[in-house]
């Protein structure tokens, strides 16, 4: 099962697919957590990236796409797999189906998150003090908010139009958000999308 978790930074995607991948025995392939792990141990791929991640801007497709077609062809996503953070732009979008295509795959179900921009700001901030991550900074966090309207959001009708979108309120407790997620993948193949 191929699952792309959708939504703004700061929605809680990143704790509920690891929660998620773990129970269903699934990989994760979050794009952003591979690309922070690559600046961390300075690698040519991390340092190429820094100016990106630190400004809150997204990095272009190729590399990003290289460490996507590595993981997905790795052993901990052969039975199922949730990305996260990815695709973020309608055009990763369509290059990833053409990827999925070409082994005869296809998304399962994308999940869009959604809470409002208010929460978001305050749970950037306050992950800022917990993690203190580069990229959780007031500026940068205004920055990859309008990004996400800009060139994210618009994959909402992308994938609504393939019929494959879930939506979930993202303002409820974890534990909420996490049933509501488990909820969306049993009926995927039963209930219709929206
Ligand atoms: P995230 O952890 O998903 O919020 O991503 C952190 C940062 O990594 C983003 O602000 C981008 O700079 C970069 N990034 C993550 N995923 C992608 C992607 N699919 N395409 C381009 N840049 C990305």
């Amino acid at each position: 099962m191929i699952v792309v978790f959708l939504g703004p930074p700061g929605v809680g995607k990143g704790t509920q697919c690891q929660r998620i991948a773990t129970e269903q025995g699934w990989g994760v392939i979050s794009t952003g957590e591979i690309l922070r792990q690559a600046m961390q141990a300075g690698t040519p791929l991390g340092n190429s990236v820094r100016q990106y991640l630190d400004t809150g801007r997204l990095v272009p497709d190729e590399p990003v796409f290289e460490l996507v077609e590595q993981r997905l062809s790795s052993v901990v996503c052969r039975d199922g797999c949730i990305l996260d953070g990815f695709p973020r732009t309608v055009q990763q979008a369509r290059m990833f189906d053409e990827l999925l295509a070409k082994t005869g795959r296809s998304i399962d179900a994308t999940i869009c998150f959604c809470a409002d921009d208010t929460e978001l700001r305050r749970r950037l901030l306050q992950r800022a003090t917990k993690e203190g991550r580069s990229d959780d900074t007031p500026a940068t966090i205004a920055e990859r908010l309008e990004v996400y309207r800009d060139q994210t959001a618009p994959l909402i009708r992308y994938y609504r139009d393939a019929k494959c979108l879930y939506e979930v309120d993202g303002m409820g407790t974890p534990d909420q958000v996490h049933q509501l997620i488990k909820n969306v993948l049993r009926s995927v193949g039963e209930r219709e999308p929206v």
